[in-house]
């Protein structure tokens, strides 16, 4: 009878790290930093788990050391030998490193080029070549690291959700279009020349329609497509955990939402969350931090010196505080900025809309910067009592209408936190944004264009102002807020098909245009729709700061670049002349 067919590997890496001395095993993986020492031979294996050193010594074994002098980087190799422990002055302190393998026979399963760049640690090469060479870039520790994370936290998500009675169900990706204010990927319908379907922007109407449906509780890990120009870190195709629940209030939703955040965090890179989140209105929010994603790891919040400025011989101020306007400012605990941090911060406002930025240093009694020969005793005593900061720093104030002055404040508390050095605290530090305005104006036209989306829940308190002052309508909608970056939004969602209606009349819609693009949604809703509300997380970003990168691509296998490409297949790619005359579309010249 014939023997078993002998293995191409008995053990993964990690765990002929965990076996006794002299253990025999077949491992296998790709080779690295192969050092010819003449009858010394070492190479490092590598696979999926982590890497452990080869030495292969001529006087032991002369064939495997000539297979083993032969081997380039990345070359494919099945290593048959045994596990043996390194001398204590060798030892490496890393998984592994007191043990190495001692071969019998070295096999060659696939020979490698020599690679465009090396396979270690730290970003080996531009962003393009890395996409280009996926599956060598793939191979690289800290990829391997976010790709398992990845995968850890989809996986306890969905153990997550499903403890809470959640059903995972997929809609479809070529559906009708689900405005998210990004414009639609289109896919051409053959058998229904001139028209298309549209890849989702986001599960929107159809987890809606499940709720109409009686399913109470979906979730999907969902991609989403949306078209836009892609700023720094977009990608055209995303995933979010889209979530919907019904019958549930807000802080419902909450416990559930940070439910989910401190399971995943346990279970992927087990950090622990602390809980409750805090819970901040928008119109809070922007001002204290000028932001509607505050960075809670330091202070630096933003307080009111009108009163401590008004009548004083600050004749800017002075000048603006006639015309209506506020003075804003943060103290920077510990900042002295120099003439030439002065120019600088100035700089940074004024690139952001703002007129400048005055700035007072103190230290004790010394008071120091641009403004200091306007500020008497009596107005710093009051600019303390103000903002409650005592001790040394810098006080960066700003004048105007708070509406503009805010969100300028807000970047440059983060810009000037950062410059001169104000720690932040360890961690992992949630916040909930809530009651966004339901309307923003368009920046071109003024217009309201929807803050979050057009299917949000306007406040009850402020719906008879939806046509006379949409502007001022708050929406139950809420974000998700984590280290200073938003990582979802959700909203309880309008199920009384005329509200829906007044909500897209006010976006310009004609009833017309409602029927036709929404009908079959306001339709559903005259069959019994539930109060439901729900949420989407986007998953890349949140792997991203669990895995310590700080670009979305990096979590990503196969990401796009910032003009959209796949530089590895080619993608978009032209397509021949057949494939259009099927689908009805008429060549083009391709834009040139
Ligand atoms: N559909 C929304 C989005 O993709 C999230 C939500 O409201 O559930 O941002």
């Amino acid at each position: 009878m014939l023997g078993e067919p002998e293995k191409l590997r008995t053990h993964t890496i990690g765990e002929a790290f965990t076996l006794g001395e002299g253990s025999g095993v077949v491992l296998a993986g790709w080779v690295e930093r192969q050092r010819d020492l003449g009858s010394l031979v070492f190479f490092r294996l590598r696979d999926r788990w982590g890497s452990i050193q080869v030495r292969v010594d001529e006087s032991e074994d002369a064939a495997a050391h000539t297979a083993a002098a032969s081997l380039r980087a990345e070359y494919v190799v099945s290593v048959k030998g045994h596990i043996a422990l390194r001398p204590p002055e060798e030892r490496k302190d890393e998984p592994g490193g007191d043990r190495e393998v001692i071969p019998e026979r070295i096999t060659v399963l696939a020979e490698a080029k020599t690679p465009p760049f090396y396979i270690t640690d730290e970003t080996p090469a531009d962003d393009t070549m890395r996409m280009q060479y996926r599956y060598l870039d793939l191979r690289r520790p800290p990829m391997v690291r976010a790709m398992e994370i990845r995968h850890r936290v989809f996986l306890a998500l969905r153990q997550y959700l499903d403890s809470r009675g959640f059903w995972e169900i997929e809609t479809p990706m070529l559906t009708k279009s689900t405005p998210e204010g990004a414009r639609d990927y289109l896919v051409p319908s053959r058998v229904h020349p001139g028209r298309f379907y549209a890849l989702p922007q986001s599960p929107q109407l159809l987890k809606q329609v499940l709720m109409i449906a009686g399913v109470d509780r979906y979730f999907q890990l969902a991609r989403c497509f949306r078209d836009e120009d892609l700023r720094a870190d977009r990608q055209p195709e995303f995933t979010q955990l889209d979530l919907e629940a019904s019958f549930i209030t807000r802080e419902e939703l909450f416990d559930l939402g940070e439910g989910a955040m401190a399971h995943i965090f346990r279970e992927a890179i087990g950090a622990e969350v602390k809980r409750p989140f805090p819970v901040m209105t928008y119109t809070e929010s922007m001002s204290r931090y000028g932001s509607d994603k505050p960075d809670l790891r330091f202070g630096c919040e933003i307080h009111d010196f009108t009163t401590a400025f008004t009548g004083t011989g600050f004749r800017i101020f002075a000048q603006a505080l006639e015309a209506g306007g506020e003075v804003k400012g943060i103290f920077i605990p510990g900042a002295k900025p120099s003439r030439k941090d002065e120019d600088e911060l100035g700089a940074f406002v004024r690139a952001r809309g703002g007129g400048g930025v005055a700035v007072l240093t103190v230290a004790g009694s010394e008071v120091g910067g641009g403004i200091k020969k306007f500020v008497t005793a009596g107005t710093l005593a009051s600019m303390r009592e103000a903002c409650g900061c005592t001790g040394k720093g810098a006080f960066l104030l700003m004048v105007g209408e708070p509406k503009k002055v805010l969100p300028v404040l807000g970047e440059l508390r983060v810009h000037a936190a950062a410059r001169f050095g104000v720690p932040k605290r360890d961690g992992w530090h949630f916040c909930w944004i809530v009651e966004f305005p339901l309307y923003e104006p368009d920046e071109e036209t003024g217009e309201p264009v929807p803050a979050h989306h057009a299917f949000t829940s306007p406040l009850p308190e402020d719906r008879e102002r939806l046509e006379s002052d949409p502007l001022s309508v708050r929406a139950d909608s809420y974000d998700l807020v984590l280290n200073g970056q938003e990582m979802g939004s959700g909203s309880l969602r309008i199920f009384e098909p005329e509200l829906q209606r007044r909500v897209l009349r006010n976006l310009g819609m004609s009833d017309e245009v409602i029927g036709d693009r929404f009908g079959f949604l306001l339709n559903a809703y005259e069959y019994g729709g539930p109060p439901h509300r729900g949420f989407a997380l986007g998953l890349d970003r949140i792997v991203a700061l669990m895995a310590g990168f700080s670009s979305i691509r990096d979590v990503i296998a196969f990401p796009k670049t910032t003009s959209a490409q796949c530089p590895l297949t080619g993608a978009p790619s032209p397509v021949d002349a057949e494939q259009l005359a099927e689908l009805k579309l008429k060549p083009t010249d391709g834009g040139k």
